[in-house]
């Protein structure tokens, strides 16, 4: 059908279905407002189709293969295969899951779903382009909008992404094949990731990474953690080192890294790849938008900057998720979302960014939640911290996975909880205790004087917090 250039009209306009969008389109239909929510591609956005969701599967199915065909020590001898095609069908069998239920959501919210590209026409006016030659465009204009067009990973000069040589993220998790070698340029939490999956199904991992350390926004006893069994797992680390230039030899890559610091005496080092993956952060879509024919304001690296209800420098418009700034993380944005839609429903809600938590799935995980010590530091109260190993955790020595710890920080004078870092198994869900607790704005007794399930990993959480105040039973204090 060739749509003519009509123009229609919605009280709220969500511009992409990513974690924030969709969140926020159905938050304001429940509130009984007319939502309209374009999607150029697919509904999930990044997260679902390209990020959280296939990479938690690949790191699933291949810490299944590397578990099968490393326990010798619980008396397990097997070898596995992976066929990888297969493997990638399940996760992408999952996405197709969990993106459908996303459509059906909306529709059975009553969101309406237009799919195209939408640009800014004015202030109140959108145009959406069609995709599929003849397809049209339309023009929708709008009370109040929602910008949640996400983010894309950033290239580096000469390394453009050619899904033969060189991939994003998005190309890493949908190979053919695992590759003899692979070459990851950063070590942020997608690129450490990544390393997980691909050193366990058997490829020669490579890291380079600019600054001295793997996952350089963590505490470093946190990442030490991460890098040693990375380590373990065969991955190879060149830190100090940005990736100069790279050149095909045939069906690999090879890719000269040259010192961070020109000053430094370190030579070259030339790594030879059959991929290499660029890794070195993600930069909000706010330049195919036309913004400027909507007066919003974006900072120097094209965020979109929002006070703690979502608002721009435009009364009427929103931005939320990735575009709207760190942590580019889903939860953060459908959180977002969320407010937003009830922001414009005349609703009291804010984004507390207090207890937002953030988890990494490496081997093993981390979560953190709220202020490490140093912050709590810095913004003038003094910490008082209860640390726990897994060590001492019976259910951690019973699932053979006794790396890492909890540490709880609370401020001293009130023993109110204000941050945790766990760096251990399933500590992914383990912060989720403590990032309720400062929701709540409990203290640490009411961590630990909770009564929590033996054996489990939570119990290293109420060690910690009991530590804090002297009192754990399991540690010296
Ligand atoms: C490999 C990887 C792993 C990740 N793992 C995690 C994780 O484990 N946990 C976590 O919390 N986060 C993770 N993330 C980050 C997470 O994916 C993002 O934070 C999240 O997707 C952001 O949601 P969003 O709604 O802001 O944007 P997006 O998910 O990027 O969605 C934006 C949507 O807008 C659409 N769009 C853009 N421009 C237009 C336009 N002009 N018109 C119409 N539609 C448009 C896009 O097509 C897209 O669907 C990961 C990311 C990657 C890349």
């Amino acid at each position: 059908m060739v749509v003519g250039d009509v123009t229609t009209s919605t009280d709220v306009l969500v511009i992409g279905a990513g974690p924030g969008g969709y969140a926020a389109a159905i938050r304001a239909a429940q509130l009984d407002l007319d939502v309209t929510l374009v999607e150029k591609e697919a509904y999930g956005g990044a997260c679902l189709n390209r990020g959280c969701i296939p990479s938690k599967a690949l790191i699933n199915g291949s810490k299944l293969a590397s578990k099968a065909g490393n326990s010798e020590e619980l008396g397990i001898y097997a070898d596995p295969t992976v066929a990888l095609d297969e493997m990638m069908d399940w996760k992408d069998g999952v996405v197709d899951q969990l993106t459908s239920g996303i459509e059906q959501l909306c529709t059975a919210a009553g969101v309406n779903l237009l799919q195209g590209t939408a640009e800014f026409a004015a202030e109140n006016k959108i145009r959406i382009v069609h995709q599929g030659e003849g397809q049209g465009s339309e023009s929708l204009k709008f009370e109040r909008c929602i910008i949640a067009t996400g983010s894309r990973p950033v290239a580096i000069p000469g390394f453009d992404f050619d899904d033969e040589y060189i991939v994003s993220s998005a190309g890493a998790l949908s190979l053919e094949t695992v590759p003899d070698e692979l070459a990851i340029v950063g070590a942020g939490y997608i690129g450490m990731e990544l390393a997980t999956v691909y050193s366990r199904l058997g490829s020669d991992v490579t890291v380079i990474e600019m600054l001295e350390q793997a996952l350089p926004s963590y505490e470093r006893d946190i990442a030490s953690v991460v890098r040693q069994r990375a380590e373990n797992l065969g991955v190879d680390f060149h830190f100090g080192y940005t990736a100069d230039s790279w050149a095909a030899s045939g069906d690999k890559a090879v890719l000269t890294a040259v010192p961070a610091d020109e000053a430094a005496d370190d030579s070259d080092v030339e790594i030879t790849a059959e991929k290499i993956l660029v890794a070195v952060g993600r930069r909000p879509v706010t330049d195919t938008l036309s913004i400027d024919a909507a007066g919003v304001e974006t900072n120097s690296q094209g965020f979109i900057p929002t006070d703690s209800r979502c608002r721009t420098n435009k009364e009427h418009i929103f931005a939320v998720g990735d575009v709207a700034g760190e942590p580019m993380l889903a939860h953060k944005g459908s959180k977002e979302g969320e407010v937003a839609a009830e922001v414009i429903a005349g609703e009291p809600a804010a984004v507390d960014y207090q207890a937002l938590p953030a988890a990494v799935f490496t081997e093993p995980e981390i979560g953190t939640v709220g202020l490490t010590t140093t912050q709590a530091a810095n913004e003038g109260i003094t910490p008082v911290t209860g640390k726990f190993q897994f060590q001492a955790s019976g259910r951690a020595l019973t699932a053979n996975r006794t790396d890492g710890f909890v540490r709880i920080v609370a401020a001293k004078e009130t023993e109110r909880v204000i941050g945790a870092q766990i760096v251990g198994p399933e500590a992914s869900e383990l912060i989720a205790e403590i990032a309720a607790m400062i929701e709540m704005g409990a203290k640490l007794q009411d961590i630990g004087s909770t009564v929590h399930t033996h054996p489990t990993l939570s119990e290293s959480v109420m060690e910690a917090a009991q530590n804090a105040r002297g009192k754990a039973i399991h540690k010296r204090n």
